[in-house]
């Protein structure tokens, strides 16, 4: 497939046309960012290892039945994605309490949540990713109630599958972020799934291996995602 021009640039990717309306390319840049962008920053290799993370992600996902738009990796930093229309909402699953939730309701880091939280964010930086219901999604149009259900019960069955996935590599699965779009008219997996997305501790340590050594100027950012990658099998 052919790449054409760039269509969209994100905080850490950027979206190609190709000469399938269909299909667009995802290029996984160096660029890391956090606090919707007031934190940026290169890490080396960060782009390729995500790109790579998210292809064995998805692929994983796919094969468990799970609709994703991931098509294949095409090179080091770039996959051929399906052309998705994207639900501006960000859907979160907290198996244990951390980051933000413990900053609104003043409950313990690293709490255990039986049964897991979700929650609905408005992808919106401007507006620092506001949490969000149902209600919102429905009155202002984000999405179809029917779909809204449909991206709930997804990312309930990516929670089952992933948190067994990292606990059997010694991991503990503390919360994580999808996002879905619509490709022909169903609710698919879109974006990526990759430590840049997700918290991940070492089930032993509590070691952090994710965006959170990024955000607090841990150190050995991109060093955790290989390590996390390693563990799961992910060729680099
Ligand atoms: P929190 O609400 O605690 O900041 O985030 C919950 C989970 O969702 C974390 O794993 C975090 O990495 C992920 N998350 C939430 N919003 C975003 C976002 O805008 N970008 C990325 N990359 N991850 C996010």
């Amino acid at each position: 497939m052919e790449k054409r021009q760039e269509l969209y640039a994100g905080k850490a990717k950027s979206v190609y046309t190709t000469d399938n309306d269909d299909y667009v390319i995802l290029s996984f840049r160096d660029d890391t960012s956090a606090f919707d962008g007031e934190k940026i920053e290169q890490l080396s290799r960060k782009g390729e290892v995500n790109n790579k993370f998210n292809a064995f992600i998805m692929e994983y996902l796919s094969n468990a039945g799970i609709p994703t738009h991931f098509e294949k990796l095409l090179n080091a930093n770039e996959s051929l994605v399906k052309n998705m229309q994207m639900i501006p909402v960000e859907c979160v699953v907290r198996n244990v309490a951390s980051g933000s939730l413990c900053r609104r309701l003043g409950v313990d880091d690293g709490l255990e949540l039986n049964p897991p939280v979700f929650e609905f964010f408005l992808k919106n930086d401007a507006l620092h990713d506001p949490m969000i219901n149902e209600f919102h999604i429905e009155t202002f149009g984000w999405a179809k109630s029917e779909d809204v259900s449909t991206m709930k019960q997804l990312t309930f069955n990516v929670n089952e599958l992933l948190s067994k996935l990292f606990a059997d590599a010694g991991m503990i699965l503390v919360d994580y972020k999808l996002e879905f779009g619509l490709f022909k008219g169903d609710v698919v997996l879109g974006d990526e799934f990759s430590p840049d997305g997700c918290r991940l501790w070492d089930a032993e340590t509590r070691k952090k291996l994710d965006k959170d050594r990024f955000r607090q100027g841990l150190g050995g950012v991109i060093e955790a995602y290989e390590e996390v990658a390693r563990r799961i099998g992910v060729p680099l």
